[in-house]
């Protein structure tokens, strides 16, 4: 089968014929419909994440057909799946008290091992997995195992944003935008921050209230006067230093921040202004990822008509051009994310 793999950081990735995969015992191979190319792949590709090495094959954000089921399995040939990207073990504490995505045993497909930026991907422990909607392309859904499935935990299941609260969301990459749609379905106001101004005025198109350009000077004080006072929540989508700052320091005493941007490598420890924790009385949430039984959840909502996820989509890619997507990710990028649907060249 065809896989993008990485032989090299920094370097487009190589397509390569590459084994297929053995099919778990637990578990599926899926052949891979959607996959979308991710901030968080990008950190692999680049060397910083701590856990991708040379010889990996990247994309965790996959949807795909059975076209094998181990014995175990809890699917059948030709059931269509989407994964969330922590694939949990069930059984330790952490899984047992319905906190999967903070599993002590997790498996990490695109990470760890081989993921989906290929034509076929093992996929172990199934019951990890959901079924597709009826209605719903793959190329959407493809978002489902990571960004969009992150942000609405952020929401709903970290912060509890509540209607009529203010929301800002620092950063409008997948994960942001992401957060803004559902934000704004949840009945809060939206404010978004992005140092590039198409990506917000594509955010104001799309309904969301309010849009700072970061380029502007004091992020902060702008979103303090915008939201008259401070937001209730804020998210921060990027991981870096200056955006972690401006997220605690827009907050209205008691506010939430959420982080939601992965700091990794040289981000990984920054300097984080306290001093408007401290006098702010603000809660700060860490989060990464879904439990898997809040799919119906967001899933519901979507299929209900109540949030239209497809803005997100910005474009389809053929597999060769997987590296190029990596690559833009070092400078700003555009509006919307990049799925590979085309999977033969
Ligand atoms: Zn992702
Ligand atoms: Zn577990």
């Amino acid at each position: 089968m065809k896989a993008a793999v990485l032989r090299a950081y920094n370097e487009d990735l190589s397509i390569e014929e590459v084994g297929f995969p053995d099919c778990p015992e637990d578990g599926v191979i899926l052949k891979v419909l959607a996959c979308g190319v991710c901030r968080s792949d990008w950190h692999g590709w680049t060397g910083e994440h701590p856990r991708v090495k040379p010889g990996n094959i990247g994309g965790h954000e996959y949807c795909g057909e059975v076209v094998e089921a181990g014995p175990a399995s809890n699917w059948k040939v030709g059931d269509v799946l989407v994964a969330p990207f922590i694939l949990a073990c069930g059984t330790c504490p952490q899984c047992q008290m319905g906190a999967q995505n903070t599993c002590l045993d997790q498996r990490l497909p695109g990470f760890l091992e081989p993921g989906a930026f290929a034509e076929y991907v093992a996929v172990p422990r199934d019951h990890n997995l959901a079924r597709l909607p009826e209605g719903m392309s793959p190329t959407l859904a493809a978002g489902l195992g990571c960004r969009v499935t992150t942000s609405w935990h952020a929401l709903t299941g970290r912060a509890a944003l509540k209607g009529g609260e203010w929301l800002a969301v620092h950063g409008t990459g997948g994960i942001g935008l992401s957060a803004a749609l559902l934000g704004r379905a949840l009945g809060a106001h939206v404010v978004v921050v992005d140092v590039v101004q198409e990506k917000l005025d594509h955010a104001k198109g799309l309904g969301i209230d309010a849009a700072v350009n970061a380029k502007d000077g004091d992020v902060a004080a702008q979103i303090r006067e915008i939201t008259g006072g401070g937001a209730d929540v804020s998210v921060e989508a990027l991981g870096i230093e200056q955006t972690v700052n401006a997220s605690l320091e827009c907050l209205r005493p008691l506010g939430r921040h959420v982080q939601v941007g992965m700091p990794v490598g040289h981000t990984a420890q920054m300097n984080v202004n306290m001093s408007a924790v401290y006098q702010g009385n603000l809660a700060l949430y860490g989060t990464r990822g879904m439990p898997a039984w809040r799919y119906p959840s967001l899933l519901g909502l979507i299929t209900a008509g109540k949030v239209d996820m497809s803005p997100l989509i910005a474009r389809e890619i053929p597999l060769s051009d997987t590296g190029k997507e990596l690559a833009a990710f070092n400078g700003p990028t555009p509006p919307g994310v990049a799925v590979i649907t085309d999977f033969t060249r």
